[in-house]
């Protein structure tokens, strides 16, 4: 350990121990306070010279040796003389911490491989804050988009201030009164004064900063001029609000304020976030390669104005051309998943003109006029050359399953198989159930490969695809983790895709043999235009925009738990009716297990109380997958007449019958998994219900409660959704820094993603491989954001 390190433990330590009221501490780390200061001692002894320091650190390491047997007296003593030392030698550590943070600006290091704790102020404590807030390295911090800031780059005389406006003053101090009004708040009044006038500054209960103030200081505030009996001032004013100048100091013109979280404040990330760009914002490469011919600045100079600007134009114009290069970087990564994917070589698939109406003929519904037209589109990219890479699109009971269908009977019979890969068990049966039947009547054979199987089963099912006795496998992440081995693998549909990542879907299509597979991505939750063209940029998009004829709209009702029990004399009603209805347990996130206790708590309170005269059962994620069966078929078939859950039933389950569906404290669900939810319930001609009972006890979750209550259309509440909680969230993608983009914002920079796309083109056409210099920087960044970036580059 470097003297600098331990001379910074070693004042932490030091505090701990005077906090610890000289108590011997033992720290964090499990190092004994007072074996620190031997250590730290022995570092220092190397550097003196003259033989009375010397003398002086041997006695004091003999003393710390036995410092927990000295009385308390002599401990205090003790810390007083090593604190005097450490004082006296901070010149020496000084030198040696500048030597050592050359060393760090001068680091080959990546920024985003260099931790916060690098950073001028930021110890252990802050360290583990800033992570609270997502801030993990260098490169996060330069990249943290301050909220807004104190705009003081124009400073008004006291004279020309005119109620209303937001200015910003500079004067001296001329009063301080601390008052007590008759409610008992406290207010402090600071007047300030410059060579035209007059003006006070008002502060409420902030006693605190009384002591800050004196005559005769020099101040600059800013704030809103109000006028008060014709005296002006400014009022609510905060810390943030002013700063008192020493001479020597910068006037910062721009303040930032930046969103702080618990252990950190505004200030304190000020600082440190501006000690990084000084120290590290030279080292910014360029990662856009056309930045010049743009018009951008450097990339460093971006960043610093972000944090630093001189107004707030500058300060949009900064923030646009780093949002405009995240935008630039993912479109480079979508360009490239394009390109290796039309260069693989796909199965020009064989499609008689009457297979569609033999297919319709034995199905019990008409297609609507939007299935005809998906799957027209689905079957022209099937019988080209170049692998289909196909999005549907399509809202909850939309009819999308019938539709993946079709694509499976052309493959099947040009004599290839299709699997389908599904996010959960439950759907997997469900998807079973249902391709099964309408397989049955079209000769085709169907398999299960779920892990819950028994080993046996699995090997006969994986013994089958790989000598062609199926034609059509459906499977949960198992399809990819068994070594199964297709005999001849056609097509791919990926359900409810946005659970998962781009690896898995390359796995499953790696699975062909000579040709690529066809692959058909059917998103469950209906996703913004906007993020379909970021996310999905690699995929040609189908969009089913029409229900399935005499659908009723939902009618939704938010209840409080008070009237709880007027919810279950509803879904009565409909049993009696003949109607099934789903009853859903709050969400728990921590656990499934927990989760499954409270459905099956609620399970049991229900079937014995509201519901006791009523067939029940009871479905979630910890049974196993023949219970899951049995409950599943029970009430398909009617045996169970209400269903409680945990969300395993959010996605694909389908039993028209069902309709109603009640969710019990559904303010803690997300907007997209509520529709999900109330999609369980549109599948008939029924009148369907949804019923949400919950005190919502946040502003979000009162805004998701009504925007349910409010919209049916899926693609309606997901823009909402999108505004509410952004895009990571709605993908099911919670990381911090979603897709890279931690200063870009889809709603904001929308218009960016058509330039951005058509410069990622020229790049990709210029240097296929991004080999030229100007990319090594971004080459590295796309390499370390996104996991499958070094394996495009590698077949580019
Ligand atoms: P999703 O798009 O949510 O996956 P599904 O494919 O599960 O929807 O279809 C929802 C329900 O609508 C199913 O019961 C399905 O059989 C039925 N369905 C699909 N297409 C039609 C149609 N054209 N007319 C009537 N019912 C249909
Ligand atoms: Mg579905």
């Amino acid at each position: 350990m470097s003297v600098t390190d331990l001379a910074s433990k070693l004042s932490l330590a030091l505090k701990r121990e005077v906090e610890n009221k000289f108590d011997a501490t033992q720290l964090e780390d499990g190092e004994w306070f007072h074996y620190m200061v031997v250590e730290y001692l022995g570092e220092i002894r190397k550097t003196v010279k003259t033989p009375l320091e010397l003398v002086q650190i041997d006695e004091l390491v003999n003393d710390f040796n036995r410092y927990p047997l000295l009385p308390l007296a002599d401990r205090k003593k003790l810390c007083q003389q090593l604190l005097n030392l450490m004082k006296k030698y901070a010149q020496v550590t000084k030198e040696l911490a500048s030597d050592a943070e050359s060393e760090a600006v001068y680091d080959p290091k990546e920024l985003w491989d260099v931790p916060v704790a690098k950073v001028k102020g930021v110890g252990s404590k802050m360290q583990s804050s800033l992570e609270k807030l997502g801030l993990k390295s260098v490169w996060d911090l330069l990249h943290y988009v301050p909220m807004r800031f104190v705009d003081r780059s124009k400073i008004l005389k006291i004279r020309q201030l005119t109620p209303g406006v937001d200015a910003t003053v500079m004067g001296t101090v001329y009063e301080v009164k601390l008052q007590k009004t008759f409610k008992g708040y406290r207010l402090l009044t600071v007047t300030l004064q410059d060579e035209t006038g007059r003006l006070d500054l008002v502060f409420f209960n902030q006693e605190f900063l009384a002591k800050k103030f004196h005559k005769g200081q020099r101040l600059i505030v800013t704030g809103k001029v109000e006028s008060n009996h014709n005296r002006l001032q400014l009022s609510n004013l905060k810390s943030d609000s002013f700063e008192i100048l020493e001479t020597g100091k910068d006037i910062l013109p721009m303040v930032p304020v930046y969103r702080a979280g618990s252990g950190t404040t505004g200030n304190m990330l000020r600082k440190v976030i501006f000690n990084a760009v000084d120290e590290y914002v030279r080292n910014v490469p360029e990662i856009y390669p056309y930045a010049e011919n743009k018009g951008f600045r450097p990339y460093g100079s971006a960043i610093q104005g972000l944090h630093r600007p001189e107004n707030q134009s500058q300060f949009e114009e900064c923030r646009r051309e780093i949002a405009y290069r995240e935008i630039f970087v993912l479109q480079v990564l979508l360009s490239l998943r394009r390109k290796v994917a039309t260069q693989s070589r796909g199965f020009a698939f064989h499609v008689e003109p009457d297979w569609i109406e033999e297919l319709q003929k034995n199905l019990a519904f008409q297609l609507t006029n939007a299935q005809r037209r998906v799957i027209a589109e689905i079957l022209a990219d099937m019988q080209g050359e170049k692998p289909m890479n196909r999005l549907l699109q399509g809202d909850v009971g939309s009819g999308k399953t019938v539709v993946a269908m079709f694509a499976m009977f052309v493959a099947a019979k040009n004599g290839k198989q299709s699997a389908v890969m599904v996010p959960t068990e439950v759907l997997a049966f469900q998807h079973y159930m249902v391709f099964s039947e309408w397989a049955d009547r079209f000769g085709l054979r169907v398999g299960l490969l779920v892990g819950s199987l028994p080993a046996s089963e699995k090997e006969k099912v994986k013994r089958y695809l790989q000598s062609g006795q199926l034609d059509i496998v459906i499977g949960t992440h198992a399809l990819i983790q068994e070594d199964t081995v297709f005999k001849d693998l056609g097509l791919v549909v990926i359900d409810e895709q946005h659970r998962f990542g781009v690896q898995q879907r390359a796995a499953l299509i790696n699975m062909g043999k000579e040709t690529q597979p066809d692959v058909l991505v059917m998103s469950a939750t209906p996703i913004p235009r906007t993020l379909v063209l970021t996310y999905y940029g690699d995929l040609e998009v189908s969009v089913i925009d029409e229900l399935p004829p005499n659908r009723k709209p939902v009618k939704t009702f938010w209840v409080s738990e008070k009237k709880r029990s007027a919810v279950y004399e509803a879904v009565i009603r409909e049993l009696n009716e003949g109607r099934q209805a789903y009853v859903v347990a709050p969400l728990i996130e921590e656990s499934e297990s927990i989760e499954a206790a409270a459905a099956t708590k609620l399970y049991e309170e229900l079937s014995s109380g509201f519901l006791k005269d009523y067939k029940v059962g009871l479905l979630h994620g910890r049974m196993n997958k023949d219970e899951k069966k049995n409950v599943m078929d029970a009430f398909r078939k009617g045996d169970i007449q209400v269903l409680v859950s945990t969300t395993v039933i959010e996605v694909g389950v389908d039993v028209p019958n069902a309709t109603v569906m009640v969710i019990e404290g559904a303010d803690r669900f997300g907007l997209s998994q509520l529709h999900q939810l109330r999609g369980r319930v549109v599948r008939s001609s029924f009148q369907p219900y949804c019923y949400l009972i919950a005190d919502a006890k946040t502003e979000d979750g009162v805004e998701r409660l009504e925007a349910m209550v409010k919209y049916t259309d899926g693609f309606t509440l997901a823009e909402k959704d999108l505004h509410l909680r952004g895009p990571g969230e709605l993908l099911g993608e919670q990381q911090h820094g979603f897709f890279g983009m931690r200063v870009a914002n889809l709603l904001k920079d929308m218009k960016m993603l058509e330039p951005a796309r058509a410069d990622a083109k020229r790049l990709i056409a210029e240097d296929p491989n991004l080999e030229g210099a100007r990319c090594s920087f971004l080459k590295k960044y796309l390499k370390k954001e996104f996991e499958d970036a070094s394996h495009l580059l590698d077949v580019a």
